[in-house]
């Protein structure tokens, strides 16, 4: 019934309980449409909703689509230094809700859809998340981009397009079941770009010989080739015209790749084989977060994606026609973390081998036009990639790491010839078996900024897992830029009431563009009137939730109790096991207590949300213990409304959307020293919700902008987590006896089979505690007491979430983007005319 074609408009859309309005069709009418849908009139309400979508989507996209043009023939025209940021993943989430917001006609979408029948909200909620991501790191590049075209650069980002996005999740008996995310069938917000492909090469073999010149040459010979496709995203700033790309590399079979004679032999089968095999490259988001496995397959997608965007990059620079060493002044390239440090070795492979540069010349250029962006000191999260994987897969450029490292190691035995130890610490190369690359070392030496993404963060790279390269290369190298979001989407269009609020008392929008603006809210903490509206405001947010919450999991909770938030990827060191324990101690105080006792506690709501990586047992088996405890608390009717425990599943941008604005109060209580930044910190502050957190990333930060009386902070603190954990290992463990209380109602079965939790509680008592769950318990259990206690005085805390809100203007990405420009880049806007 459904039917997509070309000619046809929006006004073939006919819901078949409401006469056509004419006024309806001429609003619509003013979205230039080229494309819509066409339904017959018995289709169903869903189908009706989904056309709705598309004839929406696709009117918005043309008007995307005719400033991407002119953006770019703009920033071609003017021929100034272009950023690209090459990241694996972007997550995007929805398209449309922002493409209104940029464009700014929401209103008259608005206006049409509802005399169409529509509320626009609906026809938002029928759009699947972009979901090329996992977590932070690629919530981040998507709030880069937002910023990046706000503020007028001339930047592309560069990825891939997966076929399959980061799985959904279905909790099912308490366990996560993870669900191919196919996202596809219909995107209307990329132009698939079939005359823009480039053959990549793997496998083969090097032939070095001398030319008639004596010269040297390595030529990369034999092997397979891919075809990478480009398809184009139309990247909307905000109250400009400025309409910048995203381009994803789609892999497919070269047309060599897919054996015409094989298939005329009748090898029908084998010939398919081959074409599936090529398309396999982009196929699926690797699901690790802050976790690396070395799998083939994901060597072969960082090389196929930064192959095909050098290959673009160059081609566009050398459009230009200017000399190679002008290539800096032209470009700059940002990795967003070692994922695309191959193209520090692609394009020195590109200026020597297939340009003639001199090596010395080509290793100038590379190392001015990178820049690196450290994500993680975790051990398990920095890549290393195997010798023998990387001199089969790309025999060429394993030689240039060789070289690039050689050079390197001489270079530093001269600075420091007393210190043999280190050269083995600094090398590229693991001597391991088999040997590794170390690609983090790889980014430092190519790269001529190396930034962390919280000051925190930023120190301790300089003093540990980098240390060497700071006295290597000197302080300077190493800087800051801490995180930020993007509020366009975080606040306006996840909390269109209290933008609107915040509008009214500032007097317009302007603080959308100029986050810094918001401190002039401080000066209504006192207004009553403005409380009660603030107020109002994060209920109304809270029952939104709360219906979320009733429709994915069945369970009401009350809106009025405290709705204690933590969503984020499943991960030890972020803690959720510290959070279920604590939930788990207030359920056992609730059940110790009289009924008289229990009218003085403050009813609360545990929300957890998040994705375990499919192969992370430990994570998995906290989601099912969430799960379990939630089971039993719900049903208790002793404990009724005092704790309700709920897990969201499948947690993705769309969900955070709705959950940040309705926080009272968030959990971000990684080990400190563990979480770089952390962004979700900043959505939750952003909307007016309070946190409980550790000294960790970016949470120092926040409590330095926003006051220490306004954060319930706890915990260890970096500087000693290291001594702490040598006092496990060899002076013996002491159990914090709150949380043994917890470990024996565990072990008693009170929340299914013990065995099933058994490796979660050893990983504690008798694993050393690695992440200091015991030494944190009873800090974490006081100032929880704390917060309940504050939130008794609803008059004092919304003057808390006031003044944060007030104080968060630092935490944008567009003042995060202009310290990249003026810090790394050294790139300048280019507004329109
Ligand atoms: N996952 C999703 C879907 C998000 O929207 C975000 C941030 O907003 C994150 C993960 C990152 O959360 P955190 O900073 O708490 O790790």
């Amino acid at each position: 019934p459904l039917v997509w074609g070309s000619m046809n408009s929006f006004a073939m859309l006919r819901p078949p309980w409401r006469a056509r309005s004419s006024i309806a069709m001429s609003r619509m009418s003013r979205f230039h449409l080229s494309s819509g849908v066409r339904i017959e009139t018995d289709t169903q309400y869903d189908i009706q909703f989904r056309a709705a979508y598309a004839g929406t989507a696709l009117a918005f996209r043309d008007r995307l689509i005719i400033e991407w043009n002119k953006t770019q023939q703009r920033q071609t025209f003017a021929d100034q230094k272009r950023v690209y940021y090459l990241s694996l993943e972007f997550l995007m989430g929805r398209a449309l809700d922002n493409a209104m917001l940029n464009v700014g006609l929401k209103d008259v979408a608005q206006d049409g859809l509802s005399e169409l029948g529509f509320r626009v909200e609906d026809v938002i909620n029928q759009e699947h998340d972009a979901a090329l991501g996992n977590g932070g790191l690629g919530r981040l590049a998507a709030c880069f981009l937002d910023s990046l075209a706000t503020l007028n650069y001339p930047a592309w980002g560069y990825g891939l397009r997966y076929r399959y996005g980061i799985f959904k999740q279905e909790i099912i008996d308490g366990y996560q079941v993870e669900i191919p995310d196919y996202w596809l069938d219909f995107n209307p917000w990329e132009f698939p770009r079939h005359d823009i492909t480039v053959d990549i090469q793997f496998y083969g073999h090097v032939i070095r010989y001398q030319d008639e010149y004596g010269k040297t040459v390595n030529s990369w010979q034999g092997g397979e080739t891919v075809q990478a496709v480009a398809y184009d995203v139309p990247i909307p700033g905000y109250g400009t015209k400025t309409t910048n790309n995203l381009r994803l590399w789609s892999s497919k079979a070269t047309s060599g790749e897919f054996d015409f004679q094989k298939f005329n032999a009748g090898d029908y089968e084998s010939a398919v084989a081959d074409q599936q095999r090529a398309e396999t490259i982009s196929a699926v988001l690797y699901p690790n977060d802050n976790l690396e496995r070395g799998k083939e397959l994901r060597l072969k997608q960082q090389y196929f994606w930064c192959a095909a965007s050098l290959y673009d990059i160059v081609r566009r620079f050398k459009k230009t026609r200017r000399a190679w060493r002008e290539f800096p002044d032209q470009v700059a390239i940002q990795l967003n973390d070692t994922h695309p440090t191959l193209a520090i070795v692609e394009l020195q492979r590109i200026l020597v081998d297939l340009e003639g540069l001199d090596w010395d010349e080509a290793w100038h250029i590379v190392t001015h036009t990178f820049g690196y962006t450290n994500h993680t000191v975790l051990p398990e999260a920095l890549e290393k990639w195997s010798v023998p994987l990387m001199q089969n897969l790309l025999p060429r450029h394993l030689q240039i790491i060789y070289d690039i490292n050689l050079f390197f190691l001489q270079s530093v035995e001269k600075r420091f010839p007393e210190d043999r130890d280190m050269l083995a610490r600094v090398s590229v190369i693991e001597e391991s078996h088999p040997k590794m690359v170390r690609m983090a070392h790889l980014a430092i030496i190519g790269s001529h900024k190396v930034n962390g993404v919280a000051e925190l963060h930023s120190d301790l790279i300089k003093t540990t897992i980098f240390k060497d390269f700071v006295a290597i290369y000197g302080p300077d190298k190493f800087t800051n830029v801490t995180n930020g979001i993007t509020p366009r989407r975080w606040l306006h269009q996840a909390n269109p009431r209290l933008s609107d609020l915040i509008a009214s008392k500032l007097g317009g929008f302007e603080f959308l563009k100029d986050l810094t603006l918001l401190d002039q809210l401080e000066s209504f903490v006192d207004d009553k009137a403005f409380r009660s509206e603030w107020a109002e405001i994060k209920y109304a947010n809270k029952i939104r939730l709360a219906k979320l919450i009733k429709d994915t999991t069945g369970y009401s909770v009350n809106p009025r109790a405290l709705f204690d938030v933590q969503v984020k990827r499943i991960h030890e060191y972020k803690r959720q096991q510290l959070n279920i324990f604590g939930v788990i101690h207030r359920y056992l105080k609730i059940k110790s207590l009289s009924p008289e006792e229990c009218q003085k506690l403050v009813p609360r709501v545990s929300i957890f949300g998040g994705k375990a990586a499919p192969g992370y047992w430990m994570a998995k088996t906290i989601i099912h213990l969430i799960n379990n405890v939630a089971a039993v608390i719900n049903k208790d009717a002793d404990v009724g409304d005092l704790l309700k425990v709920i897990f969201i599943e499948d947690y993705n941008v769309s969900k955070a959307e709705i959950i940040c604005p309705a926080s009272d109060i968030s959990e971000h209580i990684s080990t400190a020293g563990t979480e770089a930044s952390g962004t979700s910190n900043m959505k939750f502050v952003l909307n007016g919700g309070l946190i409980i957190g550790t000294c960790d990333g970016a949470n120092i930060e926040i409590t330095r902008e926003i006051g220490e009386q306004n954060i319930f902070l706890f915990g260890t603190l970096a500087e000693d987590v290291e001594e702490i954990r040598h006092r496990h290992r060899y002076d013996g463990f002491r159990l914090d006896e709150n949380l043994a209380r917890v470990f024996e109602e565990i072990q008693k079965g009170t929340f299914g089979d013990a065995d099933d939790f058994s490796a979660l509680i050893s990983s504690i008592t008798d694993h050393g505690d690695y992440y200091l769950v015991s030494d944190d318990f009873h800090s974490y259990l006081t100032t929880q007491e704390l917060v309940d206690e504050a939130f008794q005085d609803q008059d004092e805390w919304i003057a808390k979430s006031i003044t944060s809100v007030a104080r968060m203007g630092f935490f944008s990405t567009d003042r995060v983007i202009n310290e990249y420009a003026d810090s790394i880049w050294n790139v300048e806007p280019l507004p329109e005319e």
